[in-house]
């Protein structure tokens, strides 16, 4: 398993995806396949997400046959394979159980690939972006979802933003006219 550091070379979907979908159960019906299968990958980012099902996906996932120390709370209670931290230790700090990345530091990463929103986000004052983090903060749990609530949350900052901005505009106007 490398989990090193260093290579952290983003890996992009490829632009055109596999018509058929590679089943890894074509000729193998054993338990241990199926019961990967149906297992959730939960608790990690997305990044980390990717290459747990990645790896179920391509039969490169081997399980844990007992739990794991957790390099959070030291207790022998890591369940998942290639993750560091228990459940409990993760939720609490609210970061990936695998990589330990905080999960807003990714939201933001995601946003910021997006230019359009990042110049949005960068030309928002700090203390509107300080409530944007700490959205984030309280509604990641690793999820997809978090993403889209978070674009919408933005998009009401900025809505409101607009708002504020137009009322102050006609103000000025109706001195000129
Ligand atoms: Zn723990
Ligand atoms: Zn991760």
């Amino acid at each position: 398993m490398s989990t090193s550091r260093g290579n952290t070379s983003r890996k992009r979907p490829q632009k055109h995806q596999n018509r058929t979908v590679f089943k890894n159960d074509l000729h193998d019906t054993s338990q241990k396949t199926k019961f990967l299968n149906s297992m959730e990958v939960k608790g990690v980012c997305k990044r980390c997400k990717d290459i747990l099902e990645w790896k179920i996906k391509f039969k490169k996932y081997k399980p844990l046959s007992a739990a794991r120390k957790c390099v959070g709370c030291e207790q022998k209670t890591v369940k998942y394979a290639y993750h560091l931290l228990c459940d409990n230790c993760a939720t609490e700090k609210g970061v990936c159980a695998k990589c330990c990345k905080p999960f807003h530091e990714e939201v933001l990463e995601e946003l910021s690939e997006d230019k359009n929103l990042h110049q949005k986000l960068t030309g928002l004052p700090e203390r509107k972006r300080r409530s944007i983090l700490r959205y984030i903060e309280k509604h990641q749990d690793g999820s997809s979802t978090t993403q889209v609530n978070v674009m919408a949350h933005i998009e009401d900052v900025l809505a409101g933003m607009r708002q504020l901005d137009c009322v102050s505009e006609s103000d000025s106007d109706s001195g000129a006219t």
